[in-house]
């Protein structure tokens, strides 16, 4: 998608005659592609009112840029589609947060709600599990599977029938145990039945959730507009989480979905295992939808990242590298997405990095971004002397971000080796400046 994007553009960079009519030819082939990509065709058409709005072809000075206004044009304009301007219920701790799944079958839900429990479970919430899926047969079990492998409590029930009862049951006992995060995963159906939306109302009655999350899988395409408004209709759901961003699917059915229920995306799913989970951020979802294959496209894929280099930079000019400075830094590397796109947008690169695995390299820098979030303040800000003083500072941080002591070790040897380094530097500054002195 993102290269015909990118080849229409281009084409109109380069032909001779810059006029209107090659602008609309333009224009309509960017929309055809994002059709392509399964964004709903009435957004579509007012992405075309809106881009020629924006770029007025006739009042372009002579030399400006018109690639760059009319990509950016696309693009701005695809995260605001993405950006419902409605927060998402947030939990709090010290209380009982009960979340509820729905969704299709085979959406993601069972496998979304242990990614959840686990991501909370790392961030000091008291999670657990309920199996309100007594529809398929083997449910129950699939979840119990995945909540002993992320060490999560769990409740169902595999006598009991009515889902409605074991989502009481489970929710009540959770309360009572002063559980922080309840989620209950529901079950699904093919399709969009009578009977599926009268079950998740009623579970929806019984246990209260502060939060109902619609699961929907990326490959659902132009179908995403009418069944998220059929769950929104009856089910009433305050976020979305999509799953399967890592599969072949252009991922455009996400975008009508949010525009359709004015609801918001609270993470997504980028693969199958336990860890696979991302808070869901609308530039760099557009900037993955669109490609952006070249280098224009990654400097303002960059810049529109906001990276944080200001205090690193600072620090390092003073000889100084914290754990902070080094959890900044995963972030920005996490921030433009896996490493085979980066490389496809930096020409002669991508052939040098063709036996480097993106899966292994993003798990190993989400690991270490967990751990950085499970560190006080004063830790990340720390020279690292501190873990070495009282070494139960890794045993805890390696529990709470579901890691090991060992990576705890490695990324505060990183860290180590960074600091090092920016020592040296602030000495070979001082240096240079005194032989210029000098001179
Ligand atoms: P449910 O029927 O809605 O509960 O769906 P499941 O949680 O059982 O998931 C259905 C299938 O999708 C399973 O094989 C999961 O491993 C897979 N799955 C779920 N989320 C993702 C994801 O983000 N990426 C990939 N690649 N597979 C996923
Ligand atoms: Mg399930």
């Amino acid at each position: 998608l993102g290269r015909r994007i990118n080849a229409a553009v281009n084409d109109l960079t380069r032909s001779a005659t810059l006029d209107e009519k090659a602008f609309d030819g333009m224009v309509k082939e960017i929309c055809n592609a994002l059709v392509e990509a399964d964004v709903n065709v009435k957004l579509v058409m007012n992405l075309r009112t809106s881009i020629k709005r924006a770029v007025n072809f006739k009042e372009l000075a002579p030399g400006v840029n018109k690639k760059r206004i009319i990509q950016k044009a696309v693009f701005d304009h695809l995260v605001s589609l993405v950006n419902p301007h409605n927060s998402p219920y947030t939990p709090k701790k010290n209380k009982a947060n009960t979340i509820m799944f729905v969704g299709l079958q085979g959406s993601g839900k069972t496998t979304t709600c242990t990614k959840l429990a686990r991501y909370y479970q790392a961030r000091g919430f008291k999670s657990c599990l309920v199996c309100a899926d007594t529809f398929r047969a083997g449910a129950f079990d699939q979840l119990k599977q995945n909540a002993t492998k992320a060490k999560i409590p769990y409740y169902g029930s595999l006598t009991q029938t009515d889902p409605v009862v074991v989502a009481r049951e489970g929710v009540e006992k959770f309360r009572k145990e002063r559980f922080e995060i309840i989620i209950v995963d529901t079950s699904g159906r093919h399709q969009q039945e009578e009977s599926l939306f009268a079950e998740m109302v009623e579970i929806q009655q019984a246990v209260k959730p502060d939060q109902t999350i619609m699961v929907l899988d990326a490959s659902i395409g132009q179908a995403a507009e009418a069944q998220s408004l059929a769950f929104k209709s009856t089910a009433a759901f305050g976020a979305i989480v999509i799953t399967k961003t890592d599969g072949a699917a252009a991922g455009g059915g996400a975008i009508s979905a949010v525009a359709a229920t004015k609801t918001p995306i609270v993470f997504i799913g980028t693969g199958e295992h336990l860890l696979d989970l991302e808070r869901f951020q609308p530039e760099s979802f557009v900037s993955k939808l669109l490609g952006m294959g070249d280098m224009q496209g990654l400097v303002e894929h960059v810049q529109s990242l906001k990276l944080d280099q200001k205090d690193t930079m600072k620090h390092i000019s003073e000889g100084v590298f914290t754990v902070r400075d080094l959890r900044d830094q995963l972030s920005n590397i996490m921030k433009m997405g896996p490493l085979s796109k980066m490389a496809g947008m930096i020409p002669g690169l991508s052939g040098m990095m063709g036996n480097m695995d993106d899966e292994d390299g993003a798990m190993k820098l989400k690991r270490m971004m967990y751990i950085c979030d499970s560190m006080t303040v004063k830790e990340l800000d720390s020279d690292g002397k501190m873990f070495v003083e009282q070494p139960t500072r890794m045993t805890r941080i390696a529990r709470g971000s579901g890691t090991s002591v060992r990576e705890v070790e490695e990324l505060l040897a990183q860290q180590r080796m960074m600091a090092g380094m920016a020592k040296k530097m602030k000495g070979g500054m001082a240096n240079m400046q005194k032989a210029q002195n000098a001179m």
